[in-house]
């Protein structure tokens, strides 16, 4: 099948290379320029692990193209909408205005019995929108969220761990002729993951953009629900990382998500649950979701804690001392610094009077972009050199395979703080160092 896929960002090019190699010809659009050429050349524009490979795939089977031109939508049957929806400045709501002008340009390509598929995610409302818009064009909204992880972002797309159909519905909450016609086109796009088994799920406008916020909220809750409990460890002495097994083990709770540390970041959970937030507020049911409130409050304090730790264990101030950031990502196998709390630690400890220098295996260009004051170096090594501390701050795998002994001979004083929760105590305190994390005695 022909399909167009609007906007190739983290989402977006990895949908359009993953479409391909399900067989379909696929034409991503996008307005930047930059982006489109790398991916037409089989570039990766951002790290992810098995993009490249999924983009060579494609591009030797001549299926994937990449333009600005929005002209190019025209004559693709389906249109996947996967355009940015991040927080409006100064305001918790989702800033739709890339899905408006992306949902203009297609307009006018589109032909009778066409689908577009909202794949990006937006507030509850914006689908029903949409779909009028479309009457007069004969062509079918269907509100399809994506759940995909950066990181396993190709993976999640071929073998995603459910399917969401939003569709047409009637007063019965059954879908419409043209929901059930919508529902077979998109089952033939998603043929290979059906027939792996993937479970279905078809609803109606409404829950299908609820699913994907309620989803987010339910993970930032249980992020934000283990750092409260390291709250209540580091008043009491207790140890969170071994409530978290205890706990893990009722498979009612489970271990997953229940890490504590430094708390969620990145281009979803945050702007995601403040968005709802807003939408909740608006719909009149702002009550519903007030704890999703403590939920974001509980996260930013983690970071405010990790740099009173940094304070703590150089004896009161780090004025003028040399701490080193290991991470800049907001997550392990990602370049994505949207958010980071990695970042947003090592700028607070910069402001406070400290020299940062941070590394991290792949978002140093765009750390540096974002954040040109702080100071950077390739390797954990030479941004430990001299360090009075070593804040480990996101939990990429060479990180947590640090060699104690090894990084001690570099740094001026063995002091180490793992933001992750994911550093042996005893390994690192037997090799002289002085370590402290959230949440643990
Ligand atoms: P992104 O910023 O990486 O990508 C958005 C892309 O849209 C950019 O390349 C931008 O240039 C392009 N764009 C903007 N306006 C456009 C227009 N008018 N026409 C064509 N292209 C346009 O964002 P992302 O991380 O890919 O997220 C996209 C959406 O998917 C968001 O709603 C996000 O919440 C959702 N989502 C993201 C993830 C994730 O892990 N990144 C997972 C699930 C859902």
């Amino acid at each position: 099948m022909r399909v167009s896929v609007i906007g190739c960002g983290y989402l977006g090019a990895v949908h359009a290379a993953s479409m391909a190699q399900l067989g379909h010809e696929v034409v991503g659009i996008d307005v930047d320029a930059a982006k489109t050429d790398l991916l037409a050349s089989g570039t990766a524009p951002f790290y992810e692990p098995g993009l490249p490979e999924a983009l060579a795939a494609a591009r030797a089977t001549g299926r994937l193209a990449f333009t600005t031109d929005p002209a190019a939508a025209a004559g693709s049957r389906v249109h996947f909408l996967c355009v940015g929806t991040p927080q409006q400045h100064g305001e918790f709501r989702a800033d739709l205005t890339y899905v408006e002008d992306a949902f203009a340009a297609l307009l006018p390509h589109l032909a009778p019995g066409d689908l577009v598929v909202g794949k990006s995610t937006v507030p509850v409302g914006t689908a029903e929108a949409l779909a009028q818009r479309l009457t007069t064009t004969g062509a079918t909204l269907v509100w399809n969220p994506e759940f995909l992880r950066e990181g396993f972002a190709v993976q999640d797309t071929l073998h995603p761990d459910r399917l969401v159909y939003g569709l047409p519905t009637d007063a019965e909450g059954e879908p419409t002729a043209d929901g059930a016609r919508a529902a077979a086109v998109l089952d033939e796009v998603y043929a290979q993951p059906l027939a792996d088994g993937t479970p279905l799920v078809v609803c109606d406008y409404a829950t299908a953009q609820l699913v994907k916020v309620a989803a987010n909220s339910f993970l930032a809750t249980k992020i934000s629900f283990i750092n409260a409990m390291a709250e209540l460890c580091e008043s009491t002495g207790a140890d969170v990382t071994r409530l978290a097994d205890a706990i893990g083990y009722d498979d009612r709770i489970g271990r997953r998500f229940l890490n504590a540390g430094l708390g969620f970041g990145g281009g979803c959970l945050p702007k995601d649950i403040r968005a709802f937030m807003a939408r909740a507020g608006e719909l009149g049911v702002d009550q519903a979701l007030s704890f999703l409130r403590e939920v974001d409050a509980i996260n930013m304090r983690r970071r405010v804690r990790m740099v009173d730790l940094a304070r703590e264990v150089c004896g009161g101030s780090i004025v003028g001392l040399r701490i080193a950031v290991l991470g800049a990502a907001f997550k392990p196998d990602s370049d994505d610094i949207r958010d980071s709390p990695a970042l947003s630690v090592a700028a607070q400890m910069q402001l406070q009077g400290a020299h940062v220098t941070v590394t991290d295996p792949q978002a140093l260009p765009n750390a540096r972009a974002a954040w040109p004051g702080l100071a950077y170096a390739d390797t954990a090594e030479e941004a430990a050199a001299d360090a009075d501390v070593v804040l480990l701050a996101t939990e990429w795998p060479e990180y947590r395979r640090l060699d104690p002994a090894a990084l001690g001979t570099v740094v001026a004083h063995r002091r180490v703080l793992d933001g992750r929760n994911v550093l042996d105590p005893r390994a690192w305190r037997a090799a002289g160092w002085t370590y402290r994390a959230l949440g643990r005695p």
